[in-house]
């Protein structure tokens, strides 16, 4: 017989980890307690030395499916023999030190008790457990308590009270506990925003999308406009109204054989789509998509596909399917496919409440599917996709945050404030780093109010206050001006960072390589320390020092920004570099001020350099005739890898590049190739591999030169999968340790936790 004190780290609260401690318990006939304290859940336990090791063994291998568990330690002392059966104790509360869990779809017991007529939650909206359900966007501040939840207005039945007490449920403390009696209401609105009160209003909504329309559904972490995907009129009118005209829109199928008819994946994708964070995952179309779902994903060879994740959802399909009553109906395929789109109009922020529903979406939806369980934070659907062997993160949000990333180091608390597009905050707690949802394009002012909302609260549910302030080195980015007054009026340090180092060091932090690294930035622009527009960047990095080793050749952008939103511009600088630029206005006659631009080029007025490898790839599409003007950001790009991947494997230029003796790349001999070239795919081809070819050797030099085994591969375009396959294989073969982005989207909604990174490794310093 021995005693066992025993700690377990982690997410590990909240998740329903304490009754399963009292059940592994019991069922080895341990004597003991359990409880959560500041630092996730301390176990005491008296028994045969066997059965306390299976504990300590069972902790580890089958932890509920919300728990991550990040350590277990324990250790040993003789028996006192005063402990007596096994019991929960009372939290044991200082300052809070773990976090709340993110928000997980519904669990497969309570997808069953929702079908089964004899449950008491049959068809319940809002049944949960301890596996599942809202839980970030629904809690206002720590201690994760309902009182301190938008669930607290609604005061449980003696039923469900019962079951909230009892450890051997699974709704013992699962704060949103809710049944229909006591529980959140759904509540349809029409277009006049009148409810309507005659018959289910889950039956009426199906109705109304049944029949070609619109109707905005309040989910998890904000509205989602929905229609059926296959209905042509529905989704013009949805994208008229969105005035989003060729930008994809995700599509949610019933399961994953029902996935399985509109994209092909292997066996690990499908997983990835039924993972409990459900994220929307970016699939290779299968030959039937276009033909089923026409404008869902124009021109794209991929498809976003997510599966239900509320039991509102759950239900919509089986009203949709025509209510089936067979029990497996739920594995069967079907073609039913509905558009999910987040809910924010003209690229705002997500729509979270009535009141914004009704102030933006009016016109757009033809009803709104509503209901009084309060959304306290906009968190948009996260979209991964899977890159060679591992999944890449597009944007990271619902599902994920705010699971927290271990930095190697520790310190005061940074508060990092990210860049501009795609933008997210990171705040560091220790050794901890959480960084927020999605916030967006920081060019709405809805997007402004989400980064202070976004800051306010995470400061809450961490308690932390910051002490030390990062930001990008753009002096005009609104992140940049919040961080500078929030420094002020809080009197911390701060640190301003470039844009190219953050990208590279987010990857060694979360890799915990702490020596030195070749870094290769690749995306679309940040402003560089020598206040030019950097994109493409050899970057020595080391901790909060870096050394820019070289970059890519510069291009002219004729009229600035405005040409990385306009291929043909970027392939007009081409040819005028060619000397032909009498061929501009004949190659690009459909766009207007093909003149104004020769004109800037020959005068050099209003053209602007960059190193942007984005602005290469809108070069070659510009010039391939693939893309003039991008419907949204990245079209080109994505559009060239598509009919890159058609194509198939192409050799390299080797003439297609140059390294200059001070590191410059130059793939100016690559597009003047694709200039008269006519296969658009074979031209396609041609340009990845060559572009791959090429940084190849710029790192292979420069790892040689500088005696660097790790290379950090990041930026935006790394989630362009041929490059980025390309080159952990190229790189990998000789002999390098290639790091990639994991727990973080490799574009700029990865710059705030390298920023965080950086500042805390220089305040370390006493920089
Ligand atoms: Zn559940
Ligand atoms: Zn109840």
């Amino acid at each position: 017989m021995i005693h066992a004190q025993i700690r377990v780290s982690g997410q590990v609260q909240g998740v329903g980890f304490r009754p399963f401690v009292f059940r592994l318990a019991h069922e080895l006939g341990l004597a003991g307690w359990v409880r959560n304290d500041n630092e996730g859940v301390e176990i005491a336990v008296e028994g045969a030395r066997q059965q306390v090791m299976r504990l300590i063994e069972r902790l580890q291998s089958e932890p509920p499916v919300m728990a991550r568990v990040e350590k277990v330690t324990h250790e040993f002392a003789d028996t006192k023999g005063d402990l007596r059966g096994f019991s929960i104790a009372a939290s044991k509360m200082g300052k809070v030190q773990t976090g709340i869990a993110p928000d997980m779809a519904i669990c497969p017991e309570c997808l069953a008790e929702l079908f089964d007529p004899a449950d008491r939650r049959y068809r319940h909206p809002f049944i949960n457990c301890i596996h599942c359900g809202p839980r970030y966007t629904l809690t206002a501040r720590m201690p994760y308590d309902r009182i301190n939840t938008s669930m607290a207005k609604f005061t449980q039945c003696a039923e469900c009270q019962h079951e909230y007490d009892n450890p051997d449920t699974r709704r013992f403390h699962a704060q949103p506990n809710a049944c229909p009696k006591c529980g959140p209401r759904l509540k349809l609105n029409n277009e006049q925003w009148q409810e309507i009160v005659t018959g289910d209003p889950i039956a009426a909504t199906a109705e109304l999308i049944r029949t070609g329309h619109i109707v905005a559904v309040k989910g998890i972490g904000g509205f989602h406009l929905v229609c059926d995907a296959r209905n042509d009129q529905a989704v013009a009118k949805l994208r008229s109204g969105k005035q989003r005209q060729e930008k994809p829109f995700a599509v949610m199928v019933l399961n994953r054989l029902s996935a399985s008819y509109y994209a092909q994946f292997p066996e690990h994708e499908a997983s990835l789509l039924e993972v409990s964070e459900r994220p929307i995952v970016l699939m290779n179309k299968s030959e039937t998509c276009d033909a089923e779902l026409a404008d869902i994903a124009p021109g794209l060879s991929s498809i976003g596909l997510i599966l239900p994740y509320t039991p509102l959802h759950y239900l919509l399909f089986h009203e949709l399917l025509g209510k089936p009553d067979e029990k497996d109906w739920l594995q069967q395929a079907s073609h039913l496919a509905l558009v999910m789109t987040s809910a924010n109009p003209g690229g705002e922020p997500l729509v979270i409440n009535d009141m914004e529903a009704r102030d933006s979406l009016t016109g757009l939806a033809n009803a709104f599917l509503s209901n009084d369980r309060e959304i306290l934070h906009r968190c948009d659907d996260s979209i991964l996709k899977w890159q060679d062997t591992a999944a890449a993160f597009i944007r990271r949000a619902r599902g994920y945050t705010p699971r927290r990333i271990i930095l190697p180091f520790s310190g005061p608390s940074v508060l990092a404030c990210g860049a501009w597009l795609k933008n997210t905050v990171c705040l560091t707690r220790g050794n901890e780093a959480f960084v927020s949802q999605h916030i967006g394009d920081l060019d709405h002012a809805g997007a402004r109010n989400m980064l202070d909302e976004t800051v306010d609260h995470l400061c809450h549910i961490l308690d932390v206050k910051p002490q030390v302030v990062a930001h990008d080195l753009h002096p005009d980015f609104y992140s940049t001006q919040f961080a500078q007054t929030y420094a002020a009026e809080h009197s911390l340090p701060i640190y301003a960072v470039q844009h190219h180092h953050a990208h590279i060091a987010a990857i060694c932090a979360e890799h915990h390589v702490n020596e030195p690294v070749l870094g290769l930035a690749l995306d679309g622009v940040g402003l560089g320390s020598d206040g030019s527009a950097w994109g493409g960047e050899l970057l020595l990095v080391d901790g909060a020092d870096f050394k820019r080793l070289g970059h890519l050749a510069p291009l002219t952008m004729p009229g600035g920004d405005r040409a990385a939103r306009e291929p043909w511009r970027m392939a007009s600088s081409i040819l005028f570099d060619l000397n032909r630029n009498e061929e501009i206005t004949k190659r690009f006659q459909t766009q207007s001020g093909t003149e104004t631009v020769v004109g800037m080029l020959q005068r050099k007025l209003n053209c602007v350099p960059t190193t942007s490898l984005g602005r290469y790839f809108d070069a070659a599409a510009g010039l391939l005739g693939v893309n003039s003007i991008q419907g949204y950001e990245g079209q080109a790009a994505i559009l060239l890898e598509g009919l890159a991947t058609q194509y198939g494997y192409v050799a390299a230029l080797t003439q297609g590049f140059t390294i200059s003796a001070d590191g410059i790349l130059d793939f100016h001999a690559l597009l003047t190739e694709l200039v008269d070239c006519t296969d658009a795919a074979y031209g396609a081809a041609i340009f990845h591999a060559t572009v791959a070819e090429g940084l190849t050797a710029w790192v292979l030099r420069a790892t040689e030169q500088n005696k660097i085994i790790h290379v950090a591969l990041g930026g935006g375009c790394f989630l362009n999968n041929i490059l980025s396959n390309l080159l952990v294989k190229k790189l990998s073969a000789n002999g390098l340790n290639v790091l990639t982005a994991r727990q973080l989207p490799p574009n700029d909604g990865g710059i705030s936790f390298g920023q965080a990174s950086i500042a805390l490794q220089s305040k370390n310093k006493g920089v």
